[in-house]
């Protein structure tokens, strides 16, 4: 049984077009060649045990009812702590936070509930495949702004240029997947300044937040010159306009939880809420008390898991440039690496990815599936997952080391 679905002549026009999620596709296709996963990026480690005891405990003790819909009050107390403690921003635990399911949900919510069809938004390109579908499906066109290779920065011009007088909303990714950027603070000024001349309403991704890795660099512009994870809300004039997006599978390698979550101006939160409710009415019961418990409780776990993971990209990226597929650059944060195949005779990264489990053993991402334009500047470009133990990442490098990878 194939675990994803194709568009067919029953499928509505409004996904149209839309292929089945690349991360399924590619997760399968390792499962039936065998292949080391470097695709879909999911961690192949567990998260904590006391959090994963949390929500063994919560099913045993009666929390398997429907939850309140925008979240159980103790997970949204332990958010509202968690945006204090870690970037001085000031919520409102009944108004200004809801819980969805997972980050994947938010994002939906948010766009069903913010955006009125012929609506434009601005996005940065290569783009995560899930806002590509829910715009069409919300009768939404796209204008982007495309981080290029090597080091993918945000050029403030083509931020400017992409804006229209149908611009409503901006879309924005940080720290950025397939990438692996973390935008500075000048960038995030940038979008910033765009948001607040044209009056746009912002979305921001961020759940990759914890995952910016202590050798990110410097920053000229930030009070003590660190990189580091800035949400744009802490922006001047970007509170009020800003609906920050997070969830908790990334920071506590529980992907499969689904437990995502909005924070922001109340009629921003109330207008993501107005279509969650009829989305999944409400989150699942379990996790939520776990999930608090953890960002309560075991506020270290995502420090850990970025050092852990900082470690095993450098094992990734020095393999890689072992095997002939040297990175574009080091990413600064998230779970992912980008090669450039065409010097090895490849002019396109999806034949490259699927010619890959036969030559090699190893699956990986093409980053032209994330562009509008699979020629442009997507078109060589490979995403390698290095949220895996050090000895998958092991295998999978001395597999391409000894495999014949030219065109
Ligand atoms: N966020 C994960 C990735 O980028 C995949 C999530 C999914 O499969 N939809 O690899």
């Amino acid at each position: 049984m194939p675990d994803t679905s194709r568009p067919t002549s029953r499928t509505a026009s409004r996904w149209a077009g839309i292929p089945p999620t690349v991360f399924a596709e590619m997760s399968s296709l390792a499962v039936r060649t065998g292949s080391v996963n470097l695709g879909q990026g999911f961690p192949d480690e567990d998260g904590p045990a006391g959090l994963l005891e949390a929500a063994a405990e919560a099913i045993r003790g009666g929390a398997n009812q429907y939850a309140p819909g925008r979240g159980v009050p103790a997970l949204r107390e332990a958010l509202v702590e968690h945006q204090r403690r870690h970037y001085g921003i000031e919520l409102d635990p009944d108004t200004q936070v809801t819980v969805t399911t997972g980050c994947t949900e938010a994002i939906a919510a948010a766009l069903m509930g913010l955006v009125e069809p012929g609506d434009e938004g601005v996005l940065l390109e290569p783009y995560y495949d899930s806002y590509t579908a829910m715009l069409q499906a919300c009768g939404a066109a796209r204008r982007p702004v495309t981080l290029r290779a090597p080091d993918f920065r945000l050029d403030p011009e083509a931020l400017r240029a992409a804006v229209t007088p149908r611009t409503r909303f901006v879309l924005l990714n940080t720290p950025h997947n397939p990438t692996g950027t973390v935008l500075t603070e000048a960038e995030l000024r940038a979008v910033a300044e765009v948001a607040v001349e044209h009056d746009l309403t912002v979305i921001t991704d961020e759940v990759y937040e914890h995952l910016v890795f202590p050798d990110a660099g410097t920053d000229p512009d930030a009070p003590d010159g660190v990189r580091r994870h800035v949400p744009l809300s802490t922006l001047p004039g970007m509170a009020e306009r800003t609906l920050t997006l997070s969830s908790v599978g990334k920071s506590y390698s529980v992907t499969g939880w689904k437990v995502g979550w909005a924070t922001g101006p109340a009629p921003l939160v109330d207008a993501l809420v107005a279509a969650k409710q009829w989305l999944t009415y409400t989150s699942g019961s379990p996790f939520q008390p776990a999930v608090a418990h953890a960002l309560r409780e075991l506020p270290d776990e995502p420090r850990r898991l970025r050092d852990a993971l900082q470690g095993k990209r450098d094992l990734l990226v020095d393999g890689l440039a072992g095997a002939g597929l040297p990175v574009t650059t080091t990413p600064a944060g998230t779970y992912f690496a980008t090669s450039d195949v065409s010097h090895l005779g490849w002019d396109d990264g999806l034949a490259f990815c699927l010619a890959l489990p036969e030559r090699a053993g190893v699956v990986a991402i093409p980053t032209q599936m994330f562009h509008d334009d699979p020629h442009g500047a997507g078109r060589h470009l490979v995403r390698w997952a290095f949220c895996k133990r050090e000895e998958v990442l092991t295998e999978a490098v001395e597999r391409l080391a000894s495999a014949d990878l030219a065109r």
